[in-house]
């Protein structure tokens, strides 16, 4: 009989669940809405439905979760998108799931995101992986020696919130200033173009718009728009420089590149490249660095990723 694993990435507005074979390839996938109602109390009861509704749960070998919020020992800390506070979430699904012989494992979900690349993605095959998602904000994951780093509270891979700018010192979500997110992610990507625009009257194709994307930035940098280009340039020395904090804090084997931002692809990671080196000095040479090839399934897979044998 074929086994499956489960993978579920609980987002704020939806919940993606991923039927997997115990090699990590996606059979079926599916979306539930998430109802964030009553403080988030039908989630679980939700995606228990939707799983034996969907999969002979006899053929079940674990549900893996990863939730928006830290984690640790199994234990969500609190998940604000979600309205949860602290929870068992294997506890509480296996009270509702009436099938507690199947494991269920629950993670967070920028870790879970690295760990998906490294079970499906362009990490497949790595043990020791550092991932940086510039979506909205910057999340991060660390994979050390196959297992996900969570840290004492769930803090560990925060890459995002690393203070790394002091020249511009802009808020992040967080209430610090000059976080990774502040600077290198798309939304800080669009806070330095803003800047650079003020700053100066030289002429950008970005001055026609009144709002633009960080994706807009990165099309008039290709096109060799000067403002968009120092502002790409920029963002990748903050980010070369975060990533050389982790370099030689973990030595990683391979740095995974995701999120939307990095759909900038190899223009993106050349220009990382470049920066990094000289921050690393002597010790590291040849750093493998890649960009995430999962997108928004990547969690999915990473919670499958939990419970794979
Ligand atoms: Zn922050």
């Amino acid at each position: 009989m074929s086994r499956y694993l489960i993978g579920v990435d609980i987002g704020g507005t939806s919940i993606k669940i991923g039927c997997f074979d115990l090699n990590g390839y996606l059979i079926e996938k599916w979306d539930i809405p998430t109802d964030k109602s009553n403080q988030g109390e039908n989630i679980l009861k939700d995606i228990a439905y939707s799983i034996i509704n969907k999969v002979d749960v006899q053929s079940i070998t674990g549900i893996g979760f990863g939730v928006p919020g830290p984690v640790s020992d199994g234990v969500v800390l609190n998940c604000v998108n979600l309205g949860w506070g602290q929870k068992n979430v294997s506890q509480e699904f296996n009270r509702i799931f009436p099938y507690d012989y199947i494991p269920v494992r629950v993670s967070n979900d920028a870790n879970i995101a690295c760990a998906g690349e490294v079970f499906s993605g362009s990490g497949k095959g790595y043990k020791n992986v550092v991932m940086f998602t510039l979506g909205t904000g910057v999340g991060g994951g660390i994979l050390v020696d196959g297992k996900i780093v969570e840290g004492l509270n769930g803090v560990a891979g925060e890459l995002g919130h690393m203070l790394i700018d002091r020249k511009y010192n802009l808020p992040c979500n967080c209430g610090k200033k000059g976080c990774t997110e502040t600077v290198a992610s798309a939304t800080g990507i669009v806070n330095l173009a803003k800047l650079k625009l003020k700053e100066t009257t030289q002429r950008s194709l970005l001055r026609q718009y009144d709002n633009f994307s960080a994706k807009r930035v990165f099309d008039m940098a290709k096109q060799g728009d000067e403002i968009a280009l120092q502002v790409i340039d920029e963002a990748s020395d903050y980010l070369a420089y975060a990533m050389s904090l982790v370099a030689l804090t973990l030595n990683p084997e391979l740095f995974i590149i995701g999120g939307g931002v990095s759909n900038a692809g190899d223009f993106l990671l050349d220009k990382i490249k470049t920066r990094f080196y000289p921050y690393v000095g002597p010790f590291i040479k040849n750093q493998k660095m890649v960009i995430a090839s999962l997108g928004n399934d990547a969690g999915m897979y990473g919670a499958a990723f939990l419970v794979r044998p």
